[in-house]
């Protein structure tokens, strides 16, 4: 089977969106959003783009242009969020003030706050689906790192879906690229011709998941599969209840939870911003409370 008819058996047997489904994909302008974009629409999904314009210099603007290319070409619509106009800074000074405060790592922050800004506008945008480009590489790293971390249960909502359809207030996140290692994915992309920056994101320079990638990427790919099927046998028999996505630390940092575990699984309201969290306060809210 070859790259594309691999993912179309994820979409369809996952059931990940049907045709009438609004789906907005989170487009980075990297590799595997951009063809999670490309496929989904050449397999005659609803799609419109989403991106989320960072603010970081050069990289920022070499991203943004690559997804408006796509959109042009794929003629889908295009979102975008300005983190600087809406939230006042660019995400490299969002960092440091609560890098002044916080000992969390470039990533970790990073990752709450694109996922916060995600959820909020994908709501407000009325879409049934967020489709992101990660991929079998970033998911086996993912499932490792929580195992090194010594909470392999924060992987229980992984999988092509999120489980937490539930909330009305969460939008679920589909992965179409689940079972597609990076390099295929690379190679597919170039093959195509598709407007991508390869380049990585300058400020991901302290991630403990490039050592855990450096570690893995010593293996083939059959392991990489057997790391996300063993991981998805054995969360079936770990709790399954819903969950705030993100309580799940996808950023590949050790620790750095802002606060305790929370009691219970099921999902609340951040008393500060409203979205949906397990705690009182979401993470994205914790972060941004400074002293
Ligand atoms: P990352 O955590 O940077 O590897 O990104 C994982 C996925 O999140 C990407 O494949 C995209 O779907 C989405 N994503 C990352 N950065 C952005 C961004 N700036 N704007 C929109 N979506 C993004
Ligand atoms: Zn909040």
């Amino acid at each position: 089977m070859n790259l594309q008819q691999k993912v179309k058996q994820t979409v369809q047997n996952y059931k990940l969106c049907n045709k009438k489904e609004r789906v907005l994909v989170a487009l980075s302008g990297g590799k595997d959003s951009t063809v999670t974009a490309y496929l989904l629409k050449k397999f005659g999904y609803n799609i419109e783009g989403f991106h989320i314009d960072l603010s970081m210099g050069k990289y920022s603007e070499k991203c943004l242009k690559a997804v408006q290319d796509l959109c042009k070409q794929l003629e889908i619509k295009l979102h975008i969020y300005d983190v600087k106009k809406e939230m006042g800074n660019s995400m490299c000074y969002l960092r440091s003030a609560i890098q002044s405060q916080k000992s969390l790592k470039n990533c970790a922050i990073c990752g709450v706050i694109k996922k916060w800004i995600m959820n909020k506008e994908a709501r407000k945008l009325k879409a049934d689906k967020i489709a992101t480009g990660h991929n079998l590489d970033d998911e086996a790293q993912t499932f490792l790192i929580n195992v090194f971390k010594g909470s392999p249960d924060l992987s229980s909502n992984s999988g092509p879906i999120t489980r937490n359809v539930g909330d009305k207030k969460f939008v679920s996140r589909i992965k179409p690229l689940f079972y597609i290692p990076e390099d295929d994915i690379k190679e597919y992309s170039k093959k195509m011709k598709l407007p991508v920056v390869y380049e990585k994101c300058p400020c991901a320079i302290d991630s403990y998941r490039i050592q855990v990638r450096k570690f893995m990427n010593t293996m083939p790919d059959k392991n990489k599969l057997n790391i996300v099927g063993n991981m998805e046998k054995l969360m079936k028999k770990i709790d399954r209840s819903p969950r705030d996505d993100s309580s799940k630390d996808d950023s590949g940092e050790p620790s750095g939870e802002p606060s305790g575990e929370p009691k219970d699984n099921e999902i609340n309201y951040c008393e500060i911003c409203g979205e949906p969290s397990r705690k009182k306060v979401c993470k994205m809210c914790e972060l941004m409370k400074l002293k």
